[in-house]
């Protein structure tokens, strides 16, 4: 294992996100190589750490002045043993290869958990949207897709959202690909529900999160019922993240977005959190503009000066960071174990640091890693797949039930796997162990390929 990690980082020394997914994932898969010397025998892990395919490629287009951009596009293509590769679209200025690397890693597993028959894949570009309008918009999504439209597919390559890529986008996208192609297929998932898309998709991946903080709780007799909640973000996860937390009961108190966040003793109630989603996907603002309709509530800005985030010093129960990757350092682990946090479930993907995962181990806080109890985004992506070759589609109600199962299974999936292999209790051993054996197991039937 230390000769695999080894060669990942002479072949890539600068893809300092990937290192860490791959680091975290080979800790923990130990036990099955040690049990089962066939994965080593035919390169099982050598294979998995190294993309099926990487396409990266120019995006010009012109704004609305006139002046012209280039933004680098991308797709990995990093697993297909159990489906066509699978996984969302990032846009947003961080993105570079080992971004969407890292993403397109950590998706191969988290698709695995699913149940579902998808692969795991990754794209984006590092072109930001804010402040653009939407005709830019429009004219970046057609750009891009002129040229991704050869690579994906219904049976290949199935892109859909992630940061910076939500409804709007996807419909832009799709436009161009159903134009380009001339055929009418599930190459998108998160598509218009009028045009082929699945109701629940939008709330999917954050009242899947809930659905597995739920599912942990239950374990240790609790519920999510008057569970006081810090949530980091303010796009598609944290809000539905948010709106899940509250019909069960439970109290919101922050949501952020990259300027700042704003804290709300009383609590974020489902009246305050429509405002919230109006003010970011509609007005497309900054999460400041909350406190104008809220004055009670407090805005803090982010401070550059600070090496830690001091939305986690506020004392909850349980933490869902659903902003980025790496947003909890060690510090601001720390101060979640101070503050009395006894569950932290990622919404986001990779959002925390190692050592902070470590720290929570130490502190017996509860760790819902994000391949596991993020899941329930792609799973619902994997539904509307499924509806779209059927032509038709399911109630609001089925939608989430299937939903609700599907974490319910990988939860308990990630239990199962943890204690058989010798980890009980460590979520983020069970989710890597499990989406290894299904992927790698599928990888041997198919010999070396
Ligand atoms: N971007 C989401 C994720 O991180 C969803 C991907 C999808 O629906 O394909 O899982």
């Amino acid at each position: 294992m230390e000769q695999v990690l080894a060669t990942v980082l002479q072949r890539d020394p600068e893809q300092q996100e990937f290192h860490q997914a791959v680091t975290e994932f080979l800790e923990t898969v130990k036990p099955v190589l040690d049990r089962h010397p066939e994965y080593r025998n035919f390169a099982v892990l050598e294979r998995l750490v190294e993309p099926e395919r990487m396409i990266m490629f120019r995006v010009p287009w012109m704004d609305d002045r006139g002046r012209v951009h280039v933004n680098r596009g991308y797709r990995v293509e990093m697993n297909s043993a159990i489906g066509p590769y699978k996984g969302g679209l990032r846009f947003h200025p961080s993105v570079n290869l080992s971004v969407i690397k890292f993403l397109a890693f950590e998706q191969v597993f988290k698709n695995a958990l699913t149940t579902l028959s998808l692969g795991g894949g990754k794209g984006g570009a590092d072109f930001d949207p804010r402040d653009r309008s939407d005709t830019e918009v429009m004219r970046f999504c057609q750009s891009f897709m002129s040229e991704l439209f050869r690579h994906i597919g219904e049976d290949t390559d199935v892109p859909a959202g992630d940061i910076g890529v939500s409804g709007r986008e996807i419909g832009f996208l799709f436009g161009m690909y159903k134009k380009l192609q001339n055929k009418f297929t599930g190459v998108l998932t998160g598509k218009g529900v009028s045009w082929g898309g699945s109701l629940i998709r939008p709330e999917a991946t954050g009242y899947g999160v809930v659905y597995f903080a739920s599912e942990m709780l239950t374990l240790i007799g609790q519920t999510m019922e008057c569970k006081h909640c810090l949530i980091s973000g303010s796009g598609n996860v944290a809000q539905y993240t948010a709106e899940k937390v509250l019909q069960l009961g439970g109290r919101v108190l922050t949501m952020s977005d990259s300027s700042g966040y704003i804290f709300d003793e009383e609590g974020i109630d489902i009246a305050k959190l429509e405002h919230l989603k109006e003010l970011k996907n509609v007005e497309r603002g900054r999460i400041e503009k909350y406190c104008q309709r809220y004055p009670h509530a407090e805005y803090v800005p982010v401070d550059p000066d600070l090496d830690y985030n001091p939305l986690w010093q506020h004392e909850a129960d349980c933490a869902f960071p659903a902003a980025t990757q790496n947003e909890i350092n060690a510090k601001d682990a720390q101060h979640l174990v101070e503050v009395g946090v006894k569950l932290v479930c990622e919404g986001a993907n990779m959002p925390c640091v190692p050592e902070a995962i470590s720290l929570f181990a130490e502190n017996d806080v509860l760790f819902g890693p994000a391949k596991a109890a993020n899941a329930g985004g792609v799973a619902v992506s994997g539904l509307e797949m499924a509806q779209d070759a059927m032509r038709l589609s399911w109630t609001r109600d089925e939608v989430d039930t299937r939903l609700r199962s599907i974490m319910e299974k990988i939860h308990q999936t990630c239990v199962d796997a943890a204690a058989y292999y010798g980890h009980p209790g460590d979520y983020l051993a069970g989710a890597n162990i499990a989406g290894f054996v299904k992927v790698g197991n599928a990888m041997l039937d198919q010999g070396v390929v």
